[in-house]
């Protein structure tokens, strides 16, 4: 079971305008375009200027027909970049699993540290409390089995508040709320529900899945999905590398499957090598064959987050056999990682085996490093 935290700065540019002028405090604060110009939306705005009916993504002009006396200003967002990025340095200290999802919004991972960490609601509240007395922002947080559910329950939690939704209980935390608290769920998608009579989510959760995807399509079988309390629960960092691929042209194409195997083995333990070099655990292994006749063909599958060789190649191997299905000399091979998340070793703490293998990766790689790729070999476990 995950345990995901995430945490979102309330009106976050409003806040930060505060910062560098605090006579904006209490005051109907509008970040966003000239409403002199009339052109372009809301980014932000602060609580005080709600109670007048504004969000954010709302034209500008329509809040400053409901808010004329309103503080409305363009903005710095090189402050804001800033104080994200300090935000971010902050919660790194609890743990270096986060997914930044935007200037103001971070996951956190916190699965198997419950133990050490206690209560998450007393870290929770630590976290609230270190982000306002260091840096003056307010924030909200929720904490979740998933990145759906602790994201809601933040929502839920705003102005500075936390919602814990204890792992069992995501459905009927969700049942009773409206469906556009789902996200994903828009204007569009919130009427074409409503004309069908879904107005809470207790009543997308009671449907089938098979009413919602024939219904909706994709999107409806993974609003179905996430009314019933499930959601990814896998973080993705931020700037990091997205792919790492290897591929092998022969000299002369092959047709005999074993020589394939060898060599997409030899290449997953290279990108295997490159994927523990920088900390990250891939979930998704792809293949890649070239004919002769220059047909190409893929295959890709989903995976728990692993750098084990071994458990690599025993899908790509798997991918391989789906691939090569002609009877037709085959002139490369590749094999591709990609959807990295963050190597956690955490997770590992408290499983013997799991550690000693890690260390003995880590040592192979380092004597890969050292002597060149081939001065060491393994073939499994
Ligand atoms: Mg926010």
């Amino acid at each position: 079971m995950s345990l995901i935290l995430y945490l979102d700065l309330d009106s976050f540019f409003v806040s930060v305008e505060r910062i560098l002028d605090p006579s904006l405090r209490g005051k109907p604060v509008i970040v966003g375009a000239d409403p002199e110009q009339g052109r372009g939306v809301v980014a932000a705005c602060s609580y005080e200027a709600r109670e007048y009916g504004l969000h954010s993504a709302m034209p500008i002009k329509e809040a400053y027909r409901l808010c004329p006396h309103g503080i409305y200003l363009h903005g710095h967002h090189k402050e804001y970049e800033l104080f994200s990025r300090a935000v971010k340095r902050l919660l790194e200290k609890y743990t270096p699993q986060i997914e930044q999802a935007s200037v103001d919004e971070f996951y956190m991972d916190f699965s198997g540290l419950k133990k050490r960490y206690g209560s998450m609601f007393e870290l929770a509240k630590k976290m609230q409390r270190e982000v306002w007395q260091k840096l003056s922002l307010p924030a909200s947080v929720g904490i979740g089995s998933n990145k759906t559910i602790a994201k809601i329950g933040s929502d839920y939690a705003k102005p500075n508040g936390i919602t814990y939704v204890l792992p069992g209980m995501e459905k009927e935390f969700l049942a009773p709320l409206p469906i556009e608290t789902l996200p994903g769920v828009g204007k569009v998608m919130q009427q074409k529900l409503n004309e069908k009579g879904f107005r809470i989510i207790a009543d997308i959760a009671r449907m089938t899945a098979d009413y919602f995807a024939t219904a909706f399509g994709k999107a409806g079988l993974n609003l179905w999905e996430k009314a019933n309390g499930r959601g990814s629960e896998i973080l993705i960092p931020r700037g990091v590398q997205k792919s790492i691929s290897k591929a092998h042209t022969y000299e002369k194409d092959v047709i005999d499957f074993t020589k394939m195997e060898s060599t997409l083995f030899e290449l997953t333990a290279k990108v295997c090598q490159s994927l523990r070099n920088l900390n990250l655990q891939t979930t998704v292994v792809s293949v890649k064959l070239r004919y002769s006749d220059f047909i190409t063909v893929t295959r890709d599958k989903k995976v728990k987050p692993t750098d084990d060789d071994g458990e690599i190649f025993e899908t790509v191997r798997r991918l391989l056999k789906q691939a090569y299905s002609r009877r037709v000399s085959v002139r490369l091979v590749g094999v591709k990682l990609s959807r990295f998340v963050e190597y956690s070793e955490q997770l590992t703490l408290f499983d013997e085996k799991a550690a000693a293998r890690k260390r003995l990766f880590r040592t192979i790689t380092k004597i890969r490093d050292k002597y060149g790729y081939s001065s060491i070999g393994f073939y499994g476990f």
